[in-house]
């Protein structure tokens, strides 16, 4: 755990990357961001509201682009692609967790799930089964066939993480995943954060959360738009220890 990835390749990789919002006086919210994320890491963006890292997420999510500067994504510059190639690499190689779970109401949990799946082309029926393995993964094989009002808040970001790594991206991104979660929910939903990471998956939390943050591996702090410390902890935090459960 020590060796922190060093090793490893880099997911993603941001030079000096500026963001300024259009106005009058423009507005430069991000002011020469440096970060490497490598293949494996779980970290958290921690900063207080207004700091950026809604920004900052949406830039490394390619949802925007930066003002200047430049970002890799598994080793490609996004800045010589065109939006329908980013929008291609986003949909293959990002998922997104944010605080308000975004589910369709209409649909399923196994259904919802396998929206993340609409870009591959792929059966229903295919689709229908790597939506089922998704949700088993995150816990919920009892709950395929529920709507989102007959799930609870925890259950409902556990659906919307499976729909994040159902395609099997490179990198997860959640913004605030446990803001609209009770305290329990809320812890339910670290754990299974770092039980993905520990499988392998590469994952970015933002978060103004100080105590979800120490529970993870490495935090990254933003303070007004400027990176203000960068800390990895050697023995991370895990609330299923700290319960005396199993993980
Ligand atoms: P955080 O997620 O840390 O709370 P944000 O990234 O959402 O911070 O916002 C950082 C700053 O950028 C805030 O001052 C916010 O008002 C400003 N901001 C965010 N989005 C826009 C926008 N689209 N246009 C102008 N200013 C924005
Ligand atoms: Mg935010």
């Amino acid at each position: 755990m020590s060796e922190h990835g060093q090793e490893r390749s880099p997911v993603l990789q941001l030079e000096n990357v500026v963001k300024e919002y259009d106005g009058n006086p423009p507005v430069q919210v991000l002011h020469g961001i440096d970060l490497t994320v490598r293949e494996g890491e779980l970290l958290a963006v921690v900063g207080p509201s207004g700091s950026g890292k809604s920004t900052l997420l949406s830039l490394i999510g390619t949802l925007d682009r930066p003002t200047s500067g430049r970002i890799h994504l598994e080793g490609r510059d996004l800045t010589d692609l065109s939006d329908r190639q980013v929008a291609a690499l986003r949909a293959r190689r990002i998922g997104f967790v944010f605080q308000q779970f975004f589910l369709l109401s209409g649909l399923t949990a196994v259904e919802n799930v396998a929206t993340g799946l609409l870009y591959t082309g792929e059966t229903v029926r295919r689709r229908q089964e790597r939506a089922e393995s998704a949700l088993r993964d995150v816990g919920l094989a009892h709950r395929f066939d529920h709507r989102p009002d007959q799930l609870s808040g925890g259950e409902k970001q556990r659906v919307a993480i499976a729909r994040a790594l159902v395609g099997q991206p490179g990198l997860l991104l959640a913004d605030e995943p446990t803001g609209a979660l009770d305290t329990g929910a809320g812890k339910g939903v670290v754990d299974l954060l770092l039980k993905l990471n520990a499988q392998g998956t590469t994952v970015v939390v933002i978060t103004h959360d100080r105590d979800l943050a120490a529970s993870l591996p490495r935090q990254v702090g933003i303070q007004d738009g400027r990176i203000a410390f960068d800390a990895c902890t050697d023995a991370p935090f895990s609330w299923s220890s700290a319960q005396g459960g199993s993980a």
